[in-house]
């Protein structure tokens, strides 16, 4: 695991609106000598989407004027780059500016619009770069760079749907990052992008998807019950797991499986189980039945994902009768099993090559 010192602007964070929450805006403003009552509309402005403080039409000219002589502004990331596939899928390198707005500073992640049958999703990075060392993503490669704040996630959603002028009704927190390496953060932006009173999305509608941290799995089950969590987890045991994923020397696999099935057991919940399906590595009928025998029985569910190669990774996508063999054998021992549908086929769909190529 790759321990560098994680470099964070707590100052930059202090003057972004995105990362309060309403009653750290009514202090804030109560400071500034206004009213608290602010502090909502304020937070339903943001919530919209808007670039500069002027477009708050009922907020005080007064007020505006305050606060930026505080120095405090809407950190939406501006797109750096874009993919758009045909299936609708749109891939973007987001960079978030720091408050000097100098744009050759700043941090670059990705995040990627999705639209499914049942309605518009968006994949989002919790962190720039990744210190977990999975060995077949390319997030990973160069170390982490930082954690981003629980607002700067909120701009990556608010920020995508401006870009794509649609509404946005899921969230997965899937892409660049292990959310549980950062989970006061992750925790924020659920709390923001719940509340009632700005983008009101439903916890039901996110998911939170680790590699394993198994204290996270423990908190999140007592703090955030509703929301969808799923584990990577691209292997069927302990040797195996640890080929590819570092993580599992700590979080071994089936302390990984009882904290799972402990979630399950107290939140009433199903939990998903992420598999990559690797050529040669992980796809064997042996490998699915020794997974079944891990996961039948309870509120698991696996979600088979072809590989998404990496330039510089030795490894490959499994054949797609493989895939369809080992979704087979779990259906066949009673494991509630999908493949996902891959979008986005025509552009860069690995998580992270953007970042890197950037
Ligand atoms: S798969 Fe996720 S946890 Fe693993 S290195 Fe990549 S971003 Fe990090």
């Amino acid at each position: 695991m790759d321990t560098r010192q994680v470099s964070q602007s707590k100052e930059s964070d202090n003057k972004n609106l995105l990362n309060y929450n309403i009653d750290e805006l009514a202090c804030l403003i109560e400071a500034l000598g206004e009213k608290r009552f602010r502090a909502k509309q304020i937070f339903g402005w943001l919530s919209k989407g808007i670039n500069s403080l002027d477009e708050m039409r009922n907020i005080p000219k007064a007020l505006r004027q305050s606060m930026a002589d505080e120095g405090l502004y809407i950190g939406l990331p501006f797109a750096e780059s874009i993919q758009t596939s045909k299936d609708g899928t749109v891939k973007c390198l987001f960079r978030f500016l720091l408050a000097d707005k100098d744009p050759d500073t700043g941090t670059e992640v990705e995040s990627v619009f999705m639209k499914y049958e049942y309605g518009n999703s968006i994949c989002i990075s919790s962190q720039a770069g990744c210190r977990m060392g999975c060995k077949f993503c390319a997030s990973t490669m160069d170390g982490l760079e930082r954690s981003l704040t629980g607002g700067e996630m909120l701009g990556e959603v608010l920020a995508m749907r401006n870009l794509t002028g649609e509404e946005i009704n899921h969230v997965v927190i899937m892409g660049m990052g292990e959310p549980f390496d950062n989970y006061e953060e992750v925790a924020r932006f659920i709390r923001l992008i719940h509340d009632p009173a700005g983008y009101d999305l439903s916890l039901r509608n996110i998911t939170v998807s680790t590699c394993g941290i198994i204290e996270g799995i423990e908190r999140f089950a007592e703090e955030f019950p509703q929301v969808n969590l799923a584990i990577s987890l691209h292997a069927p045991n302990q040797e195996l797991r640890e080929k590819t994923m570092p993580v599992a020397r700590k979080y071994r696999f089936d302390e990984l499986i009882n904290a799972a099935r402990a979630y399950t057991e107290k939140t009433g919940r199903r939990i998903t189980f992420e598999y990559a399906v690797i050529d040669g590595v992980n796809d064997s009928k042996e490998c699915a039945r020794e997974l079944a025998s891990k996961l039948k029985g309870w509120l698991a569910h696996v979600n088979l994902i072809p590989l998404n190669e990496v330039d510089g990774r030795e490894y490959k996508k499994a054949q797609h009768s493989n895939v369809k063999r080992f979704k087979e054998v779990l259906e066949k021992e009673g494991v509630a099993v999908t493949i996902r549908r891959t979008l986005g086929n025509d552009i860069d769909a690995a998580c992270g090559q953007l970042r890197r190529r950037g």
